[in-house]
């Protein structure tokens, strides 16, 4: 593999063999990613219909066949593929950001109420149990169809909230029969909950503002207290994405389609395997934004009877997501797998009020370190894209061994975060000399012209997965 630096904050993945296209890493020469990750991006440059590139974020690193921090774009009327490893097990994972009406030194005091408030509030962990009980399989379908738009319907939030969050809160492409009754199973009683060890409910404060009329725009001023949520679709997507590659494998070689690594499986987006898992997925997505509605909810209620404070959402985007969308004409397929979407200025899809700024866009950092909110600029990158976390650098086996769970809580509590874990184990996996450098991070995404910086949010206290 050749790989060529194009610019300090551009790498290029020569095309050969089968790739009908070349990669562009978007990194520092310190950020760029062992080689495992970048033959992944190379793999992925073989997809049938790929246009452009195969490009990777500066928070690149292995995943399921494509890596964590791809981009990939298809074309749709030259036979373009769908692939759900290019989206990931956890449909729609993203972030919501809402914004305290109280500040940090006025929290301090009640720091520890309110954690333990949250702690008691928020389900997490691999187990059953959400904030909102389904009446049964028909709100489970409502909720398919609806995602955050049906949960605000039944009171779980404001309408206000719909114009903060991606699509307005729900996709309308949802197909509930291309569902699995296994993947209904998992859903039905997850709804406002965590998962695992990489999610959480993070309290913030606003450390540094680099652009206040942006900042003032998304509703953010320095000191603020603010609460970070990152979650997915649960078991519900976890199943889905399963089923949909069981279909592609087989399918595959009907369409006369060859993949250098079979969790590449995919299927022409205009075929009845590629639609199939469109609409899936589509419900897999408006789960994962109900969810991320109701956990946004129960920190409302924390706030509320703790402070007395209130919650505005800034934005809630996603980080694992295929979407259909025009680029020059062309209909493409965009998968986004551990990258967020970052429309530009003026773009259609912005709300009215945040036309003038761009798209928030929302980056967690680590427990124990800064988290960034962006925003999109005119022209972008790779579809409009940038990263979406720090990225990991060890695999959560390497982290567990190199810190004890109780060590770590002790560090991050003797630096002022609180800390209300699930399992030590998970505690220790989730260990910030895990992950990459996020100011790193962010200052090859800005440098590589993919997105600007708006504000830097520092942790408090979090409530892990
Ligand atoms: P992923 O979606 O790939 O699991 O995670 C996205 C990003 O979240 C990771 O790359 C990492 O930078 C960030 N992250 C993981 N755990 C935490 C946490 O507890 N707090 C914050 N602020 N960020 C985290
Ligand atoms: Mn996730
Ligand atoms: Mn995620």
């Amino acid at each position: 593999m050749k790989v060529v630096e194009e610019t300090p904050y551009r790498f290029r993945v020569e095309r050969e063999g089968s790739m009908r296209v070349p990669g562009v890493v978007f990194a520092s020469r310190r950020l760029l990613p062992e080689d495992q990750a970048l033959r992944q991006v190379a793999n992925v440059a073989t997809l049938p219909g790929i246009v452009g590139a195969s490009y990777g974020m500066p928070d690149l690193h292995w995943g399921y066949g494509f890596p964590i921090g791809g981009v990939a774009a298809t074309d749709i009327a030259e036979g373009g593929v769908v692939s759900p490893g290019g989206v990931g097990f956890d449909i729609s994972c993203g972030v919501r950001l809402l914004a305290a009406s109280v500040d940090r030194d006025e929290l301090r005091p009640r720091l520890e109420a309110l954690m333990d408030h949250l702690d008691r509030g928020v389900p997490r962990g691999t187990g059953r149990g959400g904030v909102w009980r389904l009446s049964g399989r028909s709100e489970l379908e409502k909720l398919l169809h609806g995602g955050a738009a049906y949960a605000v319907e039944q009171g779980h939030g404001v309408p206000r909230d719909l114009a903060r969050c991606e699509d307005y809160g729900a996709v309308a492409d949802a197909d509930v029969a291309q569902v699995s009754a296994k993947a209904m199973d998992r859903g039905q009683d997850q709804v406002g909950s965590l998962g695992s060890g990489n999610h959480f409910l993070e309290v913030q404060a606003v450390d540094e503002v680099y652009d206040e009329a942006t900042a003032a725009a998304f509703g953010l001023r320095t000191g603020q207290v603010c609460v970070m949520i990152h979650c997915g679709s649960r078991g519900l997507g976890h199943q889905i994405c399963t089923d949909h590659v069981r279909v592609m494998e087989k399918a595959m070689p009907r369409y006369g389609i060859q993949v250098p690594d079979r969790q590449l499986a995919c299927a022409p987006v205009d075929s009845p395997e590629g639609r199939s898992y469109l609409g899936a997925m589509a419900a897999a997505a408006n789960y994962g934004r109900a969810n991320r509605q109701l956990l946004g909810q129960a920190a409302r209620r924390a706030f509320a009877d703790v402070l007395g404070a209130e919650l505005d959402l800034v934005y809630d985007i996603s980080h694992n997501l295929a979407k259909i969308e025009e680029h020059d004409g062309r209909r493409l397929c965009v998968h986004r797998k551990g990258a967020t979407r970052a429309l530009p200025p003026h773009h259609p899809d912005l709300p009215e009020d945040l036309a003038p700024y761009g798209q928030p866009v929302l980056i967690p950092g680590t427990m124990g370190t800064a988290s960034y909110v962006l925003a999109g600029v005119p022209g972008g990158q790779a579809f409009h894209s940038t990263c979406h976390g720090a990225g990991r650098t060890q695999s959560r086996h390497q982290a567990a061994r190199s810190i004890d769970g109780r060590t770590l809580r002790d560090q991050l509590q003797a630096k002022g975060i609180a800390v209300r874990g699930a399992t030590w184990r998970g505690l220790a996996e989730e260990t910030p000399t895990a992950y990459k450098d996020v100011d790193a991070v962010i200052e090859a995404s800005v440098g590589a012209g993919l997105c600007r910086k708006v504000a830097r949010l520092v942790p408090l206290g979090v409530v892990k997965g």
